[in-house]
């Protein structure tokens, strides 16, 4: 049997995982290997949008791995086309790229969008803008778009032309943009920078200043899409149609992949040899996308997801008021964020590690915000239990803090 302590042997120490080891999931429960049941608001950071097992996955995963389950890009597969039937009917997009990760789907997007840049106006115009704050992936580039220096940080020199203004600050934006600029990347709710919605009038004036420029606008949907902000992608939402859209998190509802995807005039720039991923399309990974969006992408769920946010808000500022830990929850859909109270300031981890004491399982966003991105059906019932084991570990740490 494998336990915990062998992670710090065995693996690099990217990451510092809870004291316990998952072994056993259902719904939005999951069991440790000492039996201890906890209820999950992470979904697995925004992935599984149909909780764990969720048995039209789990048949779709079956009978895929009975057909065929890896053949590369020198041959197309039935999954990967309806799959891409699927995307480009529920959105703007005509052409989608396959990848295996959100950090994947934005180097794609990142790449294409220099690409389209330089085929139509040549060397000059190869700037990035993003928003302070962002969280683009791990990659060279994504880290070097991203706007948190915490990431970029001692990996040497940075991918040259980005520049990062101030989210929801339309003027910086303006100022920013140039004929130097192939792209503006934003996220329309940013995650990981503490769950902030974009004002509306300011993707609406990105959509304009991109349009002035002649620059392409990238919207990173891989922790706002499939169905986490109660439509399938949050630009539907909004109401302003991006360029290019990057997806995956809960695509693959815990499968992994990824997905860019855009119109077919600016898809045509990536030509045969000039980008590409052994994995990406992957006949098991598209059916079970597929079957993800055949739940998701339907009136009852988007319906649910707004049901489930006011459940969640709700009780989250009754639990607020009761305890003064943290203020209104913020965010959009079932991607909800509590920022914390000045006198809480960078204890997230803290209250995170109490409630998985207690038995729920929360993220946080940053030191200062707890998350909540849980399943997109997680029973009503797991909603009320595990706020109330929230509510008792905030009592707990409270507690121990007066
Ligand atoms: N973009 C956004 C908005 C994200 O939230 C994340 C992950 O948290 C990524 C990109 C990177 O995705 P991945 O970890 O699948 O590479």
């Amino acid at each position: 049997m494998s336990v915990r302590a062998d992670f710090d042997r065995l693996m690099v120490p990217t990451y510092a995982p809870a004291p316990f080891v998952l072994v056993r999931a259902e719904g939005s429960r999951v069991w440790d290997s000492e039996g201890r049941e906890r209820i999950d608001y992470t979904g697995g950071i925004a992935v599984n949008v149909l909780g764990h097992c969720h048995p039209v996955l789990v048949e779709t995963l079956r009978m895929q791995a009975g057909e065929i389950w890896h053949v590369s890009n020198a041959y197309t597969n039935e999954p990967a086309l309806r799959l891409a039937r699927r995307l480009t009917d529920a959105t703007f997009a005509e052409r989608v790229f396959f990848c295996n990760s959100g950090a994947e789907a934005n180097e794609a997007a990142f790449k294409l969008a220099r690409r389209v840049a330089f085929d139509r106006d040549g060397e000059g115009r190869y700037e990035i803008v993003a928003a302070h704050g962002s969280f683009h992936g791990r990659s060279l580039f994504t880290v070097s778009v991203g706007g948190q220096p915490k990431y970029s940080e001692g990996f040497g020199p940075a991918i040259d032309g980005i520049r990062h203004v101030p989210f929801n600050d339309l003027d910086a934006l303006r100022a920013a943009v140039s004929g130097s600029t192939c792209a503006v990347v934003l996220e329309p709710v940013q995650g990981e920078g503490g769950v902030i919605p974009a004002d509306l009038e300011y993707l609406q004036g990105a959509r304009d200043i991109c349009n002035e420029h002649g620059a392409l606008l990238i919207f990173d949907e891989v922790q706002t899409g499939v169905g986490r902000v109660g439509e399938l992608y949050a630009y539907q939402h909004y109401g302003v149609t991006p360029d290019i859209l990057t997806s995956a998190k809960g695509l693959g509802g815990g499968f992994p992949i990824g997905a860019m995807l855009t119109r077919a005039d600016i898809g045509v720039h990536f030509p045969p040899g000039t980008h590409g991923t052994t994995n990406g399309g992957n006949p098991l990974a598209c059916s079970v996308a597929d079957a993800v969006l055949s739940v998701v992408d339907s009136d009852e769920v988007r319906r649910g997801v707004i049901r489930r946010r006011a459940a969640f808000v709700d009780q989250l500022d009754a639990l607020a008021i009761k305890h003064g830990v943290f203020g209104p929850a913020r965010g959009l859909g079932l991607l909800i964020g509590c920022p914390l109270h000045d006198n809480w300031k960078g204890l997230a981890k803290v209250i995170v590690t109490a409630a998985a004491e207690e038995g729920v399982l929360l993220l946080q966003a940053g030191p200062d915000v707890l998350r909540f991105a849980p399943s997109l059906v997680i029973d009503p019932q797991d909603i009320d239990e595990g706020l109330r084991r929230l509510d008792r570990a905030l009592s707990k740490i409270s507690e121990a803090r007066a």
